[in-house]
């Protein structure tokens, strides 16, 4: 067996090396987290950028089985904001110099749904003059779909692939038209096609993965040369079918250090990518957002959803932060930030550096 500090002396690491560094415990797991910082700080600097995440709709056609806002889930009250209102979330991020807004929604795959993602990229460039960034997080969609929001101004598309093995992919949701593996991988390749700043991510701690599945998780993320990633710990929500399987879960703590771990390693794997602290470490963690921060993520999503709508986009139990509005969002995370020793990148894109690095070569 290799040590750790050895292997975090390698350039590359081996499926093998990974397992080892997501087992690593006390000193030997501190080695991992100093090497990621210093990573960080080496090449995406101690700057925190803030995308301002609005949750316009948690309409779904899908029936993921882990998911609070699945379709076959009838307990939860379905919302779907105004136009209005999703223009109004974006000028308070424009207007408090986020740089950046996250446009989410559960998958919805129609015609309408289209002209009206395209409507709403025409009127957040007007009133940012083109300078908010819009990342889209709204499911797989076809290409020409894609291409439409991207010539409207989209630029960056959030998908996660959730796993990167696809025998444990259908255990996590039904084997059928609304659920293909494949189909979603071929998202992420048109994405990448068409142009767009391409994120990924998956859920860890799930019940059937082990560390051999995380660590082909990441090896698939620099295969693939994501540019952007958010992962965090899988939580379980008591309506939805994954939730009879609670017993064989990794304490919640568990879950919550193997995520800080997986952040840590894809930092020191992929040096300039941009990596977003997600709120599912929060709900587990008070500062686990902070935490995310110092092991090497560079992205925080401050909800800027109408707080009267959070409650319903509960897609595992205890969300953080579903009673709070958005100013006490951004003062929260203020002060949470200053604790990190990271600067607030306010009026910066924050584009990935892997990409600005893509596109030129
Ligand atoms: N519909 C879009 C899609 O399919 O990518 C975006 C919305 S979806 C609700 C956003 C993400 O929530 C999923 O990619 C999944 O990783 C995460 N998620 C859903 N249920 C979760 C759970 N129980 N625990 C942790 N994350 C969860």
């Amino acid at each position: 067996m290799k040590k750790i500090s050895e292997i975090l002396q390698q350039d590359n690491f081996s499926r093998n090396d990974i397992v080892a560094l997501l087992k690593s415990e006390g000193k030997e797991k501190q080695l991992l987290f100093e090497k990621s910082h210093e990573t960080k700080q080496r090449f995406v600097e101690n700057k925190v950028y803030f995308r301002g995440l609005i949750e316009f709709s948690n309409i779904c056609r899908k029936d993921c089985l882990y998911c609070g806002i699945r379709n076959s889930n009838k307990e939860v009250l379905r919302y779907d904001l105004t136009d209005e209102e999703i223009i109004d979330a974006a000028r308070f991020a424009y207007e408090n110099r986020y740089g950046s807004v996250v446009l989410q929604s559960g998958e919805i795959t129609s015609p309408n749904f289209t002209e009206r993602i395209n409507r709403l990229l025409d009127q957040i460039m007007k009133l940012s003059n083109n300078n908010l960034r819009v990342t889209l997080s709204c499911g797989e969609q076809t290409y020409e779909t894609y291409e439409k929001w991207f010539n409207h101004g989209a630029t960056r598309y959030l998908l996660r692939i959730e796993t990167s093995n696809k025998n444990l992919y259908y255990k996590l949701h039904p084997e059928n038209a609304a659920h293909s593996f494949e189909k979603r991988i071929s998202c992420l390749e048109s994405l990448k096609k068409i142009g767009y700043q391409v994120g990924t991510g998956v859920m860890i701690g799930l019940p059937f993965q082990t560390s051999e599945n995380l660590a082909d998780d990441l090896i698939w993320m620099q295969n693939i040369e994501v540019d952007m990633v958010g992962m965090g710990p899988y939580l379980e929500h008591e309506q939805t079918p994954l939730f009879a399987y609670r017993d064989q879960l990794l304490p919640l703590q568990t879950r919550f250090d193997l995520s800080l771990k997986m952040i840590a390693v894809l930092r020191i794997m992929m040096k300039n990518i941009n990596i977003a602290a997600a709120t599912a470490m929060q709900a587990i963690d008070k500062l686990g957002r902070e935490k995310a921060i110092k092991v090497g993520a560079n992205v925080i999503m401050p909800n800027i959803t109408p707080g009267t709508y959070r409650d319903n986009y509960k897609l595992y139990e205890n969300k953080p932060c579903t009673d709070e509005e958005r100013e006490d969002c951004k003062t929260c995370l203020e002060m949470r930030i200053a604790l990190t020793s990271n600067d607030i990148a306010y009026d910066e894109w924050g584009d990935s550096q892997h990409f600005i690095l893509r596109k030129e070569s």
